[in-house]
């Protein structure tokens, strides 16, 4: 046997107690497929064995998280959880007042309702659906600056989730930065395929926004995840610590919303966190509205401490190399295989090119939905599709055609083991062998909001 040549990443922790899984047949899969309308939202878990479908609220809390849960303290107002949390949001990430939401979504509906007046735009590096929507809903218009690089799968710009200045100039002199009231950063983009932001990138960002007297709001979901590749990649911060990064990551922006479903390993929860007073005295009058009294909003006490406690586990430079570790091992496989997936290699997730899988299925036809059904079948693996039918309509009607149309292979923090990532991507390589039979699908129920969670579709018969 030859030489180790190097020390490879594994897991911080040890299991303590497992969850058992139902093992399905081909037979069985097939009937559940078609009772879900070829949606993998519309399955049932107990039909799925290994479930990438999300790695929002899936993740495996540590035992101190669980010994949280029963410090909860009920109270209905002024539970020690929430000054808890509000101790660690201020630490950890340096925002001055917090205000917990149920997840990340209450948390955009308060902030956008407070700083968009209708007509306004809304700048971002790509949008996000349930962000973008509730930009909409404001009466803003969401308006697309990351830099080209993103929307090319092919493209190994170390720094996709980049902004390019030059769009967000064009906006400023074409509306005037009055008519802009933020700018909607997002840390490790999702819809691109989990890519970071550089920090010179966001310093350049902070000195334009700061002339032109427009915010940042930050959407912090997976800034550890961010952190990790600018320690990576980016000169200067080889030594800098993931809590350090983070840190600087906020310090650049005016406020943030966070879903703790993803970075904090937390079951449920989120909040909205801002650096100004009176922007704080508004969304803290919003919240009662919403989500709850301003020192829960919409969780329960054991929530917010799971969610401190969690915050401070994600930001651990062990914790984050697995994490983002495990993630890179599929998608070397996948590459292995010469399954084609977005590069570089993202923070949270595998994302397949489905436009490159099955070039013969049109848009319309729906390529990643079709893919996402064909793996479920092949194994019981359920991913999702970020494609035509994730980025909905416009406020007109037209369908937005995203150029990228993409399956997510999300991994679930802390859940799963090496051998569950061989069996994923053994069973793309097996769908990929055959991907030439394989006909698209047609949709036969739309839902009027974020479509991809409840739409359902029919195979193409020719
Ligand atoms: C999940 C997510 C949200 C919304 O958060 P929820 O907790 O699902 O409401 C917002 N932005 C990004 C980037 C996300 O991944």
């Amino acid at each position: 046997m030859s030489k180790p040549t190097k020390h490879s990443w594994a897991e911080p922790y040890k299991i303590k107690m497992v969850e058992l899984l139902k093992m399905t047949t081909p037979a069985q899969r097939k009937k559940a497929m078609k009772e879900a309308g070829f949606n993998t939202f519309l399955l049932r878990s107990e039909d799925v064995y290994i479930d990438l479908l999300t790695d929002s609220g899936t993740g495996a809390m540590s035992d101190q998280q669980w010994s949280g849960l029963m410090m909860g303290d009920e109270a209905y107002a002024g539970s020690r959880n929430f000054y808890h949390l509000e101790e660690t949001v201020r630490e950890i990430y340096g925002y001055k007042y917090l205000v917990p939401t149920h997840q990340g979504r209450g948390a955009e509906n308060i902030i956008s309702k407070i700083l968009i007046k209708p007509g306004d735009i809304v700048p971002g590096n790509m949008y996000f659906t349930t962000t973008r929507l509730h930009q909409e809903l404001a009466g803003g218009r969401f308006e697309d600056i990351i830099i080209d690089e993103a929307h090319d799968p092919e493209n190994e710009f170390p720094f996709k989730g980049n902004i390019d200045l030059n769009k967000l100039e064009k906006l400023v002199k074409k509306y005037g930065a009055k008519k802009i009231p933020y700018v909607s950063m997002a840390t490790s983009v999702n819809m691109a395929g989990g890519q970071p932001i550089s920090l010179k990138n966001l310093k350049e960002l902070r000195a334009y926004t700061k002339k032109h007297g427009i915010r940042i709001i930050h959407d912090m979901t997976r800034v550890a995840e961010n952190a990790h590749f600018i320690q990576q990649r980016e000169k200067g911060y080889e030594h800098k610590t993931i809590r350090e990064i983070v840190k600087e990551i906020c310090s650049l922006t005016n406020g943030a919303t966070m879903s703790a479903k993803k970075d904090a390993i937390v079951n449920i929860g989120g909040f909205l966190a801002v650096n100004d007073w009176d922007v704080f005295e508004e969304a803290r009058n919003l919240v009662v509205v919403y989500e709850g009294l301003h020192t829960y909003g919409g969780l329960a006490g054991r929530d917010m401490e799971a969610m401190a406690i969690g915050i401070r586990e994600s930001v651990s430079d062990a914790h984050i190399h697995a994490r983002v570790g495990q993630v890179i091992y599929l998608g070397e496989k996948m590459i292995e295989y010469g399954v084609p997936i977005v590069k570089p290699i993202g923070g949270h997730g595998i994302f397949v090119d489905a436009k490159k899988f099955l070039p013969h299925i049109p848009q319309d036809h729906f390529p990643a939905q079709t893919l996402a059904a064909e793996i479920y079948l092949d194994s019981g693996v359920r991913t999702m599709e970020r494609g035509v039918v994730s980025a909905g309509r416009k406020p007109n009607g037209e369908n937005y055609y995203p150029k990228l149309e993409l399956v997510r292979f999300t991994i679930p923090r802390r859940v799963y083991t090496q051998a569950h990532m061989d069996v994923v991507a053994e069973s793309t390589a097996m769908v990929f062998e055959k991907r030439n039979k394989i006909k698209g699908l047609k949709m036969i129920y739309e839902p009027k909001y974020l479509r991809f969670f409840q739409a359902r579709f029919e195979r193409i018969t020719d």
